[in-house]
């Protein structure tokens, strides 16, 4: 915690410290409100080491800014009243938008994380920017609109996407299977249409956040989450924070080696967990141009060729995880996409399998979730975007904006 220190000469250096200062502190404030949901002025003092001035200072500004607001709790053994702080649900709200390769998903929270709205459509396969856009703006401005008439404040836009991403440009780098997207810079588009602070993220990433923010990981410093659906991707949780890596590729779980000769991929490599592992992967396996449900089907008929075709998919599962856990030694790795609940019933012996093949005094740690927000996951995620940046840089989000 950074203290105010003597001596420091009046002009607009202190004035930029100063503001610093009350960055930290109030991020500092608003980390320990989510971590406990509803917490005392007493116990943000004891949990912060700021003093009760500074904290009675800042909460009055977070609670006039509409952040925060007071909750009363009776205390147990003497009856007497409590004035707890927690977020407050009624004024801002922050928008998710997912854009995946045959859909789009908008999602609206408040800052208590709740989900108030959820829209999605189907698009046509393999479609760019224009058609998406012509289905997504008379959607997103209605949002807005109803938002806003409400007497509600947007924080911001988050959006999910296939990535890998450009960062800097905020653009979309080439996905496969995503044509006319590469290089399309989306952050700017949306930004520029809507007039909202937009953040943009892979939606493996997205994913992985909406379990830290809202989800099973909420009190989980290090997690791996696998998005498993017609691609297989991964978002890496470390010390509570998103891992991109040097080039954004990190927790590319789909592209991991799992045959050493195996079938060539998109990103160059041969063998990878995708091409067979994935939705598509399973299909062209098992019947080409056939459906997941007809796959389900076989197998609950106990047809060899499925039975055969689901045990090879739960070893590439298997290695995989295996890996997954060797590398990253995360506390949860939660596991989620469109072909997840096709793959349910057969986890826990998948877990039990790993049991015998990771380190034996780790074993007892290891633990495999299912996703908490299903088919919405990356939407979801995408609104804790902005939720994350609220709480590391709230003066700027907030006041300097
Ligand atoms: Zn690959």
């Amino acid at each position: 915690m950074i203290k105010l220190m003597e001596g420091i000469p009046i002009n607009s250096n202190k004035i930029a410290y100063l503001q610093q200062v009350k960055q930290q502190n109030m991020a500092a404030i608003l980390k320990q409100i989510w971590k406990y949901e509803q917490v005392s002025r007493v116990e943000l003092v004891d949990h912060t080491s700021l003093t009760s001035g500074t904290i009675t200072n800042l909460t009055h500004e977070l609670i006039e800014l509409r952040v925060i607001r007071e909750y009363a709790s009776v205390s147990g053994n003497v009856g007497r009243k409590r004035v707890l702080l927690g977020f407050d649900p009624d004024y801002y709200r922050i928008l998710g938008l997912d854009i995946g390769r045959s859909t789009f998903e908008i999602t609206v929270t408040d800052l208590c994380g709740r989900i108030l709205k959820t829209v999605g459509r189907e698009i046509a396969d393999q479609q760019g920017p224009d058609v998406y856009f012509r289905e997504i703006e008379p959607v997103l401005a209605e949002i807005k609109e109803q938002i806003e008439q409400a007497g509600h404040q947007i924080l911001g836009l988050g959006v999910g996407v296939p990535g890998p991403i450009d960062y800097g440009k905020g653009a979309l780098l080439n996905p496969p299977n995503f044509p006319g997207w590469g290089g399309f810079e989306l952050q700017q588009t949306l930004n520029e249409r809507f007039q909202l602070l937009t953040l943009i993220e892979d939606d493996a990433r997205t994913s992985a956040l909406a379990e830290r923010w809202y989800g099973i990981g909420r009190n989980v410093e290090d997690l791996v989450f696998i998005t498993m659906g017609i691609g297989i991707g991964g978002g890496v949780i470390s010390k509570g924070e998103i891992v991109r890596g040097t080039n954004g590729l990190c927790g590319q779980v789909g592209h991991m080696t799992i045959v050493m000769e195996g079938k060539v991929c998109d990103c160059g490599n041969r063998g990878c967990w995708e091409p067979i592992g994935s939705i598509p992967g399973i299909l062209s396996r098992w019947s080409e141009g056939s459906t997941m449900d007809a796959f389900k089907a076989a197998v609950d008929r106990g047809e060899p060729e499925a039975l055969k075709c689901l045990e090879d998919t739960l070893i590439y599962l298997e290695t995989a995880l295996i890996n997954v856990f060797n590398l990253y030694d995360p506390e949860l790795v939660v596991l989620g996409g469109r072909l997840f609940p096709y793959l349910a019933p057969s986890i826990s012996s998948v877990q039990s399998r790993l049991q015998s093949r990771l380190y034996a005094f780790a074993k007892d740690r290891l633990r495999l979730e299912p996703s908490t927000f299903g088919a919405s996951q990356s939407a979801v995620g995408a609104t804790a975007l902005l939720f994350r940046y609220l709480l590391n840089e709230p003066v700027k989000l907030l006041i300097e904006r």
